[in-house]
């Protein structure tokens, strides 16, 4: 069962998150397993992520990506250290962090329009009201004509424009996605990074993005947090100079160019040493 949602700081009557969703990652470790088995997934990481900001974390695969959203998101719990956001302990999950996977995760018997209607009816929200918000948030991934529809009757592209519509409609200050194109062809991929672009300046929350793939973390950020392995941690936060609105086109740019090469620096750089580790 949802929270409330808490409207306090949201622009009312508007689709837009104000001055909230600020995250504080302070000192977090996360083990998993004992002993032998003992798994530092991450390391003794601290971040700060200002209110409407767009940051990706890149890192290969196991470097614990997930493990550090899903703290943030309150799924997992830091074994020691602390995640706050706007100076409350982060416990469990809630309404004011919304959460976009790769795998869809709609509820394949409500149409689009329910899917999306739901996590506001939960919330206790009226009919009337919830029905607004879902217009507001389905026209803004641009899926009003689709909204009779069931899931198993879209594209991959656009069950996840509903699955981000849906997190959208809690009025999340906070939006966490986890590898969200990983399952997407190429092209729905670069259609979906600019629309995403497009839905962040609308709706004003700070966005947290996983991902594997420089391009992807490079376009999209305003921040790329740049994780190594064994233990995993944040070896780099580098800020991406590129103006926006940004399209496509940009990834010819020197400064795009530029930016790319130096991820693509460190991410050599620390495969590297996790591989001599592995060999010692
Ligand atoms: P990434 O998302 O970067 O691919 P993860 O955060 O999923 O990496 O995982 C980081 C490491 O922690 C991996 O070695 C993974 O096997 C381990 N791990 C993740 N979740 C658990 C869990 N619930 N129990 C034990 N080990 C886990
Ligand atoms: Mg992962």
């Amino acid at each position: 069962m949802l929270d409330t949602v808490d409207y306090v700081g949201h622009d009312s009557g508007t689709k837009k998150s104000v001055g909230k969703g600020t995250i504080t990652v302070s000192d977090v470790s996360i083990v998993f397993g004992q002993g032998a088995d003992e798994h530092r997934a991450v390391d003794n990481t601290d971040l700060i992520i200002g209110a409407g900001e767009f940051v990706c974390i890149l890192g290969p695969s196991g470097c614990g990506k997930s493990t550090l959203l899903n703290s943030i998101a309150g799924y997992v719990k830091p074994t020691t250290g602390m995640v706050s956001v706007d100076d409350i302990k982060v416990e469990k999950p809630g309404p004011d962090r919304g959460m976009v996977f790769q795998q869809y995760s709609l509820l394949p018997w409500k149409t689009v329009f329910d899917n999306v209607a739901f996590g506001p009816r939960m919330a206790g929200i009226s009919k009337r009201e919830s029905s607004s918000i879902a217009n507001t948030f389905l026209s803004m991934v641009g899926l009003t004509k689709f909204r009779h529809r069931y899931p198993a009757e879209l594209s991959g592209g656009m069950q996840q424009r509903v699955g981000i519509a849906r997190a959208l409609a809690n009025y999340p200050s906070v939006l966490l996605m986890d590898e969200p194109f990983g399952a997407l062809d190429a092209q729905t991929r670069l259609t979906m990074q600019e629309s995403l672009l497009d839905i962040w300046k609308e709706s004003g929350t700070t966005v947290v993005f996983v991902t594997h793939d420089v391009d992807e973390a490079v376009f999209l950020s305003d921040r790329v947090l740049i994780m190594g392995a064994a233990p995993g941690r944040v070896v780099e936060d580098l800020h991406i100079d590129l103006p926006r609105p940004r399209d496509i086109d940009m990834v010819f740019e020197p400064a795009y160019i530029k930016a790319r090469k130096s991820c693509l620096d460190i991410i050599r750089t620390e495969s590297k040493r996790a591989f001599e580790l592995q060999n010692q």
